[in-house]
């Protein structure tokens, strides 16, 4: 079956470009290996809570009815009803494990049989595989370790001393939830800022818009300022628990030994669980076209085109810009890449 476009991933980026094909003439389907739409948003940690609010978490054409700052199941529903609404052709339950080019065309090989496209979005999401450092190989088996990615809930680990390691928001909330029934530890390896979720009776994504934060492209001057600072923790509760001694800060982990991890300033702790915070690595090997991946293995593209002509990325950290791997952000991205597709194909 040939298309005039397959969507590769059917998260809050394939279904935002799914949004602006449906207003073309172009044939196309969007693809996606789990069973359920929203399936990525559930089966994140129970409590995840958004940190943009519900007025920055809505995708083109759909405002989102929810409570100030969504719940993960909200957002969940939230896609459910996206895809219905504007009636997007998704199959779920198909893995794409290949993709190349034949002659012009792309071929995308999955499990459930080979499609054909003339182009092609690749909206696989910013978050793919669990970046670990490899020191973790060194703990004693008896020590529990989780990714954030597997994390759900504090009944997962074992009673004991337990260690979150990385500080962005994930790492925040999760030390945040464990402390309330034991001590926590909190690795950093950067200086942690903090900012109000709210400013009087205002997000703050609501100055962040009004300033052009997070709009601010890549390259600009604010960009680049925003680009070089760790993304910030929204909100004072953990800086709260950090005073009160719930949480005791670390230094960056570097190493470990049995039962035991080592910090940056040379002190070591001893520890019973380990949750690893510490983000994701790409994983495009799927994809069989040269020329398209730096050596660290992300898309080399200018907002998302690349090199490649028909084939294009969707979802990205810093696509264009802080908000493009944001659900507020990602809709004005596939509108720039409905638009290059429609001037790449003048007659559709
Ligand atoms: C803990 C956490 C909290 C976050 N909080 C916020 C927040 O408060 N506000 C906000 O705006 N953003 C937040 N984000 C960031 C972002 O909105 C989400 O990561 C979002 O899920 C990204 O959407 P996506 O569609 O780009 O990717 P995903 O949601 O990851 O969707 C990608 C889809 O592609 C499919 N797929 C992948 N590979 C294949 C393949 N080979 N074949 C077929 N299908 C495939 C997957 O099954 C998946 O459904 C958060 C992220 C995390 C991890």
């Amino acid at each position: 079956m040939k298309y005039d476009v397959i969507v590769i991933g059917g998260g809050q980026a394939g279904l935002a470009m799914g949004y602006f094909l449906k207003n073309s003439n172009f044939s196309f389907l969007i693809l996606d290996e789990l069973s359920e739409i929203g399936e990525v948003w559930k089966n994140r940690y129970d409590t995840l809570k958004l940190f943009t609010p519900h007025d920055f978490s809505s995708l083109p054409g759909l405002s989102l009815d929810s409570n100030s700052y969504p719940t993960k199941n909200d957002i969940s529903e939230y896609l459910k009803l996206y895809a219905k609404k504007f009636s997007l052709p998704i199959q779920m339950n198909t893995s794409v494990n290949k993709l190349f080019l034949d002659n012009d065309e792309f071929v995308i090989k999955t499990n459930q049989g080979s499609l054909r496209a003339n182009h092609v979005v690749v909206a696989t999401g910013p978050f793919q595989k669990p970046n670990i450092p490899d020191f973790s190989t060194f703990l004693s088996e008896d020590i529990l370790q989780i990714h954030s990615s597997e994390y759900k809930n504090p009944k997962q680990l074992t009673n004991g001393t337990t260690l979150v390691i990385g500080g962005g928001n994930s790492g925040a909330q999760i030390a945040t939830e464990l402390s309330k029934d034991r001590k926590v530890f909190l690795a950093v390896g950067h200086k942690m800022m903090f900012l109000p979720q709210d400013i009087g009776h205002k997000s703050i994504f609501w100055y962040f818009d009004k300033l052009g934060v997070y709009k601010a492209p890549h390259d600009s001057i604010i960009g680049k300022i925003v680009r070089r600072k760790p993304d910030p923790i929204f909100g004072f509760e953990l800086k709260r628990l950090l005073k009160n001694g719930r949480i005791t800060l670390k230094s960056r982990a570097i190493s470990s030994e049995n039962n035991v991890i080592i910090f940056k300033d040379q002190t070591q702790l001893k520890v019973d669980n380990v949750v690893w915070a510490t983000g994701y690595k790409p994983d495009y090997n799927w994809i069989e076209i040269d020329e398209l991946f730096n050596k660290q293995g992300f898309p080399i593209h200018n907002r998302g085109v690349t090199s490649r002509k028909g084939l294009f990325f969707l979802g990205l950290p810093w696509q264009h810009n802080r908000q493009s791997a944001l659900i507020t952000g990602v809709g004005e991205d596939a509108k720039y890449l409905y638009n290059q597709l429609i001037t790449n194909s003048p007659n559709t």
